[in-house]
């Protein structure tokens, strides 16, 4: 079959499960346990169907972009909105990364980084994590076509510090060095004040997972004009409509609820620093986590024992079949209900 040999072939990134059973309890792909602000409700119901005849506007001229931009203290063309953070990374590889030296990214990190590589032909090299899963800005130094790396890392939750952040940007002015803080609202400080010195820096977040948000697609990054007028150009040279109509009218409301942004991310924090003493009284450990989730091993029972005996119990969680982090788990912070039925499953699991 001649055809064949023309296809581009790639090997796609898994997402986790998504059950469609009841009754399950999902602490597998990060999602935040509590609703969006009210205020997403209220505009959900007030959507006119008689408006989707038409196009949707630009998002760079709506109400989104000027509620993110009021929120961050920065201008409307700073900010590149786009189909949830996949979308805004998936247009920043193909934008930036243009380079024939290689891409740096972190061995251990969001698995999506070497598809968009593979998918767009980008050489890319990865740097290990040194033994406590930190990432170490020296490996950042040698020549290369651009940087990329969560902060907090994904799956482990670890934070770099902001001034490690600030050396690899620095170390890196010639390439774009993209900071991808799907999780920075769980307790990191933003890279976002460097994007007034730096124009190589480019700061990805999502609505994802601290707004509540991931079904509806939300995702954006800021960085000075020039670097977001070239991510607009490649992106208005794939599809000029990104973004759907209610998705940009919903997302306004999250963006304005502050109050209520606060007391999610706060109540996440709390249930995560009883999570750690919970996990660690039933013999795991874990580096400290940032994020939404913690990323734990067992001193004696395998990850993916436990792993598949959580889901006989009808609860996820996260399980990597893959050198250096095959005997972790990623445990997603859900309600303290959800994480008091956890730490039930887990005594039934682990006892001896
Ligand atoms: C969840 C996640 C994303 C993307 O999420 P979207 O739903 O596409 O916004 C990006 N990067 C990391 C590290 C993530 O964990």
């Amino acid at each position: 079959m001649k055809w064949e040999e023309n296809v581009r072939k790639v090997v796609p990134y898994t997402p986790g499960e998504q059950p469609h059973k009841a009754g399950i309890i999902k602490l597998n792909t990060n999602e935040n346990p509590y609703a969006p602000a009210p205020g997403v409700a209220r505009a959900l119901a007030g959507l006119d169907a008689e408006q989707m005849r038409l196009y949707p506007a630009f998002p760079e001229e709506t109400d989104l972009a000027k509620a993110l931009a009021d929120h961050y203290q920065i201008g409307t063309d700073q900010i590149f909105i786009g189909v949830g953070s996949d979308d805004v990374l998936s247009m920043a590889f193909m934008t930036f990364f243009q380079s024939d030296r290689p891409v740096f990214f972190p061995d251990i990190t969001y698995s999506f980084y070497d598809v968009w590589a593979d998918v767009y032909r980008i050489p890319y090299e990865t740097k290990a994590l040194d033994a406590d899963f930190q990432i170490r800005p020296e490996d950042y130094r040698q020549p290369n076509g651009g940087v990329v790396f969560p902060n907090p890392n994904a799956p482990t939750g670890v934070l770099m510090p902001l001034e490690s952040v600030e050396e690899i940007v620095r170390n890196n002015r010639d390439v774009v060095v993209i900071v991808d803080e799907a999780y920075i609202d769980f307790g990191g400080t933003s890279a976002l004040p460097l994007i007034e010195t730096y124009d190589n820096l480019l700061v990805v977040q999502t609505f994802s997972k601290s707004r509540s948000m991931a079904g509806m697609r939300i995702g954006f990054c800021m960085g000075q004009p020039k670097l977001i007028r070239y991510l607009n150009d490649v992106k208005y040279s794939v599809n000029s409509y990104t973004m759907n109509t209610a998705a940009l009218a919903l997302g306004v409301e999250a963006v304005r609820d502050k109050v209520y942004f606060g007391e999610c991310c706060e109540k996440i924090r709390k249930t995560r620093a009883k999570a750690e003493e919970e996990l660690a009284k039933r013999g795991f450990v874990f580096p400290k986590s940032c994020a939404n989730f913690i990323f734990a091993s067992h001193k004696s029972v395998p990850a993916r024992e436990i792993f598949e005996k959580l889901k006989e119990n009808d609860i996820y969680v996260r399980w990597w079949n893959k050198e250096r982090i095959d005997n972790f788990l990623r445990i997603t912070i859900g309600t303290d209900e959800q994480m008091e039925a956890l730490y039930q499953a887990l005594d039934r699991i682990l006892k001896p």
